[in-house]
């Protein structure tokens, strides 16, 4: 049996980054920069206001305060987005709002809620006077030409994962496009005699084909392009046909067939396909895992056979896919955000296999309490419904009492994309 690190270790192993693409800016977010981005422009262009307010030369300033006003001349007003020719000089001020480049001669900007403006307009007073109730020092209130971003930096780097903040940077230097590794599509097959096609009348004994929506759900979560290749029925000619509607993927993903003593005719026609191993993984839910590559002229598709039972599926794509999917992706933290906590329940393990158990972790006072959701049969997929975490017991540990520390993969701490 492998080791849940061995299996993952096997798996990374056959799968590479992507190459890039150039996509729209918008469509880039929580991909990877496939290219050094460096600027070409200064960001702020221009000194400019940081409130709105009057542009004055500091030294105008000197022992204003609200009992002795200094009262300058206004020569002017300047918006954001125009460029003054008029200059400031001592004894004069600018009136000037936000983002305004700064006017020439000025070196500070008092805010209006440091002038008299507002009484004068009660008042009816001109306004082409205006009372300074502070004295500021040179600089106050200005944004400096390239205080952000200068001309040549490198803004960032390849490998950053695009949050909405570096799409707004892009944006800022006037990216429309930029080069990102593509994503990865998946086919996912679904196997099965017992199952049936979500829309279609349900007839005794069978059940809906929910795996496929689940790993489709999956791959989308983790920034994957889902490509639904339906179900393929336990025979040859079914599975032939359906795999090879699949072999223009990135990943091939299938669930169901491949637990010990299962029919033969899915093992066999993947081996036809390409090279396959069968391993069991040291985990519970999830011990049969198929992977290997499917074959088509030179193109190689790596294949992943997730267990059938509903639960083994997701939780094998969690611990197996999602790293690989991720990797294709370019990133470089494919580690499941995990949490120390408190375990509520006593767990049995037996068997020396990692168990995953599902389980809602609670915050209270600073600390994370972990609970079990209930049945942990692997084709209760409502207990995945019920939990937020897989509280994970290594192979050596055989119970977990309660008030044990236990670690906690979390399933709801999305890694956006
Ligand atoms: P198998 O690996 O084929 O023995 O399947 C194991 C269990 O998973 C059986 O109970 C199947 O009915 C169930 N199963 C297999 N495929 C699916 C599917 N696509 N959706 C829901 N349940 C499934
Ligand atoms: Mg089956």
């Amino acid at each position: 049996m492998l080791t849940v690190e061995q299996a993952q270790e096997e798996i990374l192993g056959y799968v590479d980054v992507l190459e890039p693409e150039e996509k729209p800016l918008l469509e880039c977010l929580g991909l990877v920069l496939a290219e050094d981005v460096y600027s070409t422009m200064d960001i702020p262009p221009l000194d400019n206001s940081a409130m709105d307010g009057y542009a004055v030369q500091a030294q105008s300033t000197q022992g204003a305060s609200d009992s002795s006003p200094i009262v300058l001349h206004v020569i002017g007003e300047v918006a954001a987005g125009y460029i003054t020719e008029q200059e400031v000089s001592p004894g004069t001020a600018i009136r000037i709002m936000t983002g305004a480049p700064i006017p020439k001669g000025a070196d500070a900007v008092v805010q209006f809620e440091d002038t008299d403006e507002e009484q004068r307009r009660v008042s009816g007073r001109p306004l082409a006077e205006i009372g300074i109730l502070r004295q500021v020092s040179e600089g106050l209130n200005i944004r400096k030409a390239s205080e952000d971003i200068a001309r040549g930096d490198l803004v960032l780097s390849k490998g950053t994962v695009l949050r909405p903040q570096e799409i707004g940077v892009l944006a800022s230097l006037g990216h429309t496009t930029v080069s990102v590794i593509r994503r990865p599509v998946v086919a996912i097959l679904a196997t099965g005699d017992e199952l049936v096609n979500l829309g279609e009348p349900l007839p005794p004994g069978r059940i809906y084909n929910s795996n496929t929506f689940s790993i489709a759900a999956q791959v989308r979560c983790y920034g994957g392009i889902p490509k639904i290749l339906g179900i393929a029925r336990d025979n040859v000619q079914s599975l032939v046909e359906k795999i090879d509607s699949g072999l223009d993927s990135d990943l091939f993903i299938t669930s169901a067939g491949v637990s010990v003593g299962e029919y033969d005719i899915v093992k066999d026609v993947l081996a036809k396909h390409g090279e396959i191993a069968f391993w069991t993984v040291r985990m519970k839910p999830g011990k049969p895992l198929a992977f290997g590559l499917l074959t088509r002229g030179g193109h190689r598709v790596p294949h992943l056979g997730l267990p059938g039972n509903p639960v083994s599926t997701m939780v094998s794509f969690e611990e197996f896919a999602r790293p690989a999917i991720l990797k294709m992706l370019g990133r470089k933290d494919w580690a499941k955000p995990t949490i120390t906590a408190i375990s509520e329940s006593r767990i049995e393990n037996s068997g020396g296999r990692r168990f995953f158990v599902r389980a809602v972790v609670e915050k209270r006072g600073g600390q994370y309490f972990a609970r079990i959701v209930g049945p942990q049969g692997s084709g209760i997929l409502t207990s995945m419904v019920k939990s937020n975490g897989l509280l994970i017991i290594p192979e050596d540990v055989e119970l977990v009492q309660e008030g044990d520390q236990v670690q906690v993969q979390m399933l709801d701490w999305q890694e956006e994309r």
